[in-house]
């Protein structure tokens, strides 16, 4: 087998595959892994244990993970002299999985974000998250357990896309000029930012979202944007998302006004409901009505700011798990960061990282492991066993170490 970055891969281990628009999972798939920076180590550790436990006590040995270590961020550069080694990507593109934990934004590495660079590069186009709350955990809210979403945030578009120039600049100066000829008035010391908005980039990403509702039986999907007043960017992703639903999801779909003029209000068995809001509403609505949302699927902005809104309404950063997710292939992760200094403490809280590896367990198709990891990790909870994070807010907890958080939900599994 190929090496990357002078290590052979598991050879005991299989490739997944995707063929057709399908995933072929073998029963011991190659999965590399970047450790990450700072409470990265600390968090994979107890990550990796669980995730080994529980496929070993679902599936009786029958399915196991062969894990394969790649390299990026500060563990890549004392190693390779290079922050992200193109063996890396080689690895993560061959094997179509990854998952890693938080890495270190090099200070003029060349890279804006090595995150950024992985998803860019792997035209990872979807930032999946989803927020749920899980019993015991302090939140701000009276309800968070009516908090149940995924947000689907498109990844390479909108203002994000890097398309920015300083006032001042040629650059800024010759755009405003050009601007001008199309009638637009740009004050001449603005700095100016471009916000691109595809149909191409819009419909894969509202695709994947109807998909991912569908498979997992969820109610609704939302399509969140600020069509109101950006109407050709925002607007038109709203326009494009309907599009999608009607035209390559029709029989499975139905709109809310249909689901009044049609249906008496309520959702025909197997069709989910594709709606819209706008996004100053949305953040009202999923604190006041979060129970009526359940799929998010939205710009690259408006994504940016609700997947942190949600997740602090059902008790902060800390358990957050995300993916960046594009076809057939997907690299999950935490989504906090590298917290140096808790490096090698054995302190943080693991649940974001774990979480990460419970949605990629039902990425692999290995749902029954998926459900045992989350069950075992809110038992935990429930039990008042966690980290200093959770320990410090809730009373009567019992404080327990990353390593020790681990064991716990082995136990519990
Ligand atoms: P951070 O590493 O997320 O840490 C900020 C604070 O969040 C910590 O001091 C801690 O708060 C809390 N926290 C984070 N992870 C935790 C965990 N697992 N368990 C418990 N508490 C946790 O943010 P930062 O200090 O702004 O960033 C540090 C580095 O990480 C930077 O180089 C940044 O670029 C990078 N970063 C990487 C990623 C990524 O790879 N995805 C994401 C964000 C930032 P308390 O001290 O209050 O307990």
């Amino acid at each position: 087998m190929a090496r990357f970055n002078d290590s052979t891969p598991p050879a005991d281990g299989r490739e997944i595959v995707w063929r057709d628009g399908r995933l072929e999972v073998p029963d011991r798939p190659i999965v590399p892994f970047i450790e990450g920076d700072g409470i990265g180590p600390d968090i994979w550790r107890a990550t990796k244990r669980v995730l080994d436990a529980a496929v070993a006590t679902t599936y009786g040995g029958a399915r196991s993970i062969a894990w394969f270590e790649v390299y990026a961020g500060e563990k890549a550069q004392e190693r390779f002299g290079d922050w992200l080694p193109a063996d890396t990507i080689a690895a993560l593109r061959h094997f179509r999985v990854g998952i890693k934990g938080p890495l270190t934004t090099p200070v003029g590495g060349g890279f804006r974000s090595l995150n950024v660079a992985l998803r860019q590069i792997l035209d990872l186009y979807a930032c999946v998250r989803p927020v749920r709350w899980y019993t015991g955990v302090p939140s701000p809210v009276t309800h968070p357990e009516k908090v149940d979403m995924v947000i689907f945030r498109e990844n390479t578009e909108d203002v994000y896309a890097g398309i920015e120039y300083q006032a001042g600049s040629d650059e800024a100066r010759r755009l405003i000029a050009f601007l001008a000829e199309l009638g637009a008035e740009v004050r001449p010391d603005s700095g100016v930012g471009i916000k691109p908005i595809s149909a191409t980039g819009t419909k894969r990403l509202v695709r994947k979202a109807l998909e991912h509702a569908l498979a997992e039986g969820r109610a609704s999907v939302t399509l969140m944007h600020k069509g109101n007043i950006m109407k050709f960017t925002e607007g038109a992703f709203k326009d494009w998302g309907y599009e999608v639903a009607r035209e390559e999801f029709g029989g499975r779909t139905v709109t809310e006004d249909e689901l009044w003029e049609r249906h008496g209000g309520r959702a025909p068995e197997g069709r989910v409901v594709v709606k819209d809001r706008i996004a100053d509403a949305m953040f009202q609505q999923v604190l006041l009505r979060p129970d009526e949302y359940d799929v998010i699927a939205t710009t690259n902005l408006n994504g940016d700011y609700m997947s942190d809104a949600l997740a602090a309404q059902v008790g902060g950063l800390g358990m957050a798990p995300g993916s960046n997710e594009g076809d057939g292939i997907a690299v999950f992760e935490a989504t906090h960061g590298t917290a140096p200094k808790y490096a090698g403490q054995d302190k943080v809280n693991p649940g974001s990282l774990i979480l990460s590896g419970v949605m990629m367990l039902r990425w692999l198709g290995w749902k029954e492991a998926a459900d045992r990891v989350e069950r075992a990790l809110s038992e935990t909870i429930s039990q008042k066993r966690v980290t200093y994070d959770l320990e410090r807010q809730m009373a009567g907890a019992t404080l327990l170490k990353t390593s020790e958080l681990g064991e716990a939900i082995v136990e519990n599994l």
